[in-house]
């Protein structure tokens, strides 16, 4: 699905010229379940921008199914970007102001999707993350690992081809990272859903099929678990 082929990546200022993804040559295979592991300022932030069609200031070949998206225009990058990859954060992210249902519904009206549809839509995705009772409930009145489960429905509202964690559980106890890994092992065994997991967490590896270490933005191991 994803094929990132001779990636490097500079930041460049006045004095300094730091070279922060070093010739990475990852493929990404449909229904695949990754972690990326690596230590801070490695460069897995730079990495998931450009895999998630963030930042498209690099050098290298980035092919999804096969084909290349240098795209330049913004809007194009951003429609694009709605419709293949879906994000969740270590933070949630979610909008304060707006209840469970409205957090997740957010990307289907920026689709243009008609209300009827939407709601199905929402509906159907909170009985898949076990939020069915609390879609009229503000994300201040949930806890962490409530909030990271609508935050989860959000990032699939799209149907996207894959999704990027960033830290998932970092916010969450022993036991709730444990019921954030649970859904995501089951959207990915039952439903499909492509997953790639940047985290510090041994436990949240062993979910994982496949885990990638990086180092000084070089890929320093890459291995079947
Ligand atoms: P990680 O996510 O593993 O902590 P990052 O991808 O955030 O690592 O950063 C990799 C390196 O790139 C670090 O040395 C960081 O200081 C540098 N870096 C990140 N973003 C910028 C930026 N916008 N400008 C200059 N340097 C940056």
């Amino acid at each position: 699905m994803i094929e990132l082929i001779g990636i490097n990546k500079y930041y460049k200022n006045e004095e300094e010229h730091h070279h922060v993804l070093k010739n990475i040559n990852l493929r990404v295979k449909r229904g695949e379940m990754i972690a990326i592991m690596g230590p801070s300022g490695s460069g897995k932030s730079t990495l998931i921008n450009v895999l998630g069609f963030i930042d498209q200031k690099f050098e290298g070949q980035y092919l999804f199914e096969g084909e290349s998206f240098m795209i330049t225009n913004d809007n194009k990058l951003s429609k694009l970007r709605n419709q293949t990859v879906g994000f969740v954060f270590q933070n949630f992210s979610l909008i304060e102001n707006n209840t469970v249902f409205e957090n997740i519904e957010l990307p289907l009206l920026y689709g243009g999707y008609n209300i009827s549809k939407v709601k199905n839509k929402v509906s159907q995705m909170l009985v898949k993350v076990g939020l069915k009772e609390k879609m009229y409930k503000y994300p201040k009145q949930l806890s962490g690992g409530q909030q990271q489960r609508v935050a989860i429905a959000r990032s699939l509202i799209n149907n996207p081809e894959f999704i990027i964690a960033d830290e998932p559980t970092g916010a969450l106890d022993t036991q709730t990272s444990k019921e954030i890994m649970d859904l995501f092992v089951h959207l990915n065994q039952k439903h499909g859903v492509t997953i790639i997991i940047v985290t510090h967490d041994p436990e949240v590896v062993t979910s994982c099929h496949r885990l990638i270490k990086i180092r000084d933005g070089a890929i320093i191991d890459d291995k079947e678990l």
